[in-house]
């Protein structure tokens, strides 16, 4: 991977995107968290014309989880005997009353895991509590959490108990470019979600909605040469979905991957921030494994209140840049967020905050 940082070869694919004769603005979203922080980290729109312009799109997990999740997670995190088992970039993501994190402070069970395996685990040595494992990601994710309660279904684990807020992205896509509330030339696919699903649920970006697109590795050469190829289909007047990280992905995705997906999930309407309900956009437990899903245990008594001048919604639909919201870089910090786009290092507030020297 270090040739694909080789500052000769980025300056050469950047030079290629330079001298395309680009006559107007180009608006490409790059959908996935993992190239957002890679765009800011390697400086890449400070390499590009002007005319070219990056928006991020809805792909970091923490980012999407809507505010009513972490609220369901806290209430259930107050129910007697019961440990709540999280990723960590979600302890720190604003609920109406509280985070995660400050509900652990009051005293409630509320653990970090490193893997779904890990609360699989944490459920077998502690089989008097009632471990909720807090599932969110999109087919990535989806996968491993599918193997570890596939294992739970297997060995008759049931104080292992999941709450799904796991998403899938075709559908996302579909509602957010139908919306034309943005407004988009082209988009930079997720490399990490294609090598689940392969290329084949994307088609019809191209076909249907006639964009360019284009899925991208992880390393600064691979996503200037996905914006060059992004440039050339609109220049040309061709749309297609050009797969540029084939070193990784396949056109039908990996099949062992899906089958554990489809194997104990099903697809289900999902609630996501800034999109709102999308039908068929996430996955819940299949009905034969209810007795693992804690999506039923409590009737939520709370109303989800989210702070109105965080402008998160906005941003993960590509409809404003972070600096763009008045509290980005004033109340609105890594150190103290007010939203989930400034909580994971995916976030697109957070990683313009790190890495964008100069503010707008
Ligand atoms: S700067 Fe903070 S409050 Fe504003 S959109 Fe980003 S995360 Fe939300």
């Amino acid at each position: 991977m270090t040739t694909l940082r080789d500052p000769r070869l980025v300056k050469s694919v950047a030079d290629r995107i330079l001298s395309l004769p680009l006559s107007g603005p180009i608006r490409i979203m790059e959908v996935c968290g993992g190239h957002t922080a890679a765009i800011y980290r390697y400086a890449l729109p400070s390499l590009l014309p002007e005319e070219v312009e990056l928006v991020s799109g809805p792909g970091c997990p923490v980012c999407v989880t809507p505010i009513d999740f972490v609220d369901h997670a806290v209430e259930l995190a107050g129910l007697r005997d019961v440990t709540i088992a999280t990723f960590g970039d979600l302890l720190r993501v604003p609920g109406s009353a509280c985070t995660l994190s400050e509900a652990r402070g009051s005293g409630l069970d509320i653990q970090v895991m490193y893997s779904s395996a890990d609360a699989l685990r944490f459920a077998e040595e502690h089989p008097k509590r009632l471990v909720i494992l807090l599932g969110i990601g999109f087919e990535t994710t989806a996968c491993t959490i599918a193997a570890t309660m596939r294992k739970a279904i297997q060995r008759g684990v049931k104080n292992l108990k999941l709450l799904s807020g796991l998403k899938t992205m075709p559908a996302a896509l579909s509602a957010l470019l139908r919306s034309h509330e943005t407004c988009l030339d082209g988009l930079i696919l997720p490399g990490h979600v294609c090598t689940v699903t392969g290329t084949t649920p994307f088609e019809f970006i191209a076909s249907e909605l006639n964009m360019p697109c284009a899925v991208s590795g992880f390393e600064p050469a691979d996503l200037l040469d996905c914006i060059h190829a992004i440039c050339l289909q609109k220049l040309e007047g061709s749309y297609e979905v050009q797969n540029r990280y084939r070193r990784v992905v396949q056109t039908a995705g990996n099949r062992h991957a899906q089958d554990a997906i489809v194997s104990v999930f099903q697809s289900c309407d999902s609630n996501w921030r800034g999109l709102g309900a999308i039908p068929c956009s996430g996955l819940s437990l299949r009905p034969e494994y209810a007795a693992w899903d804690a999506e039923h245990i409590l009737a939520r008594r709370g109303v989800s209140k989210e702070n109105r001048a965080c402008r998160c919604g906005d941003v993960l639909c590509g409809r404003i840049q972070p600096s763009a919201c008045p509290l980005f870089a004033k109340t609105c910090s890594p150190n103290s967020p007010m939203g989930a786009c400034m909580v994971s290092s995916e976030g697109a507030c957070a990683a313009v905050y790190q890495y964008q020297t100069e503010y707008a």
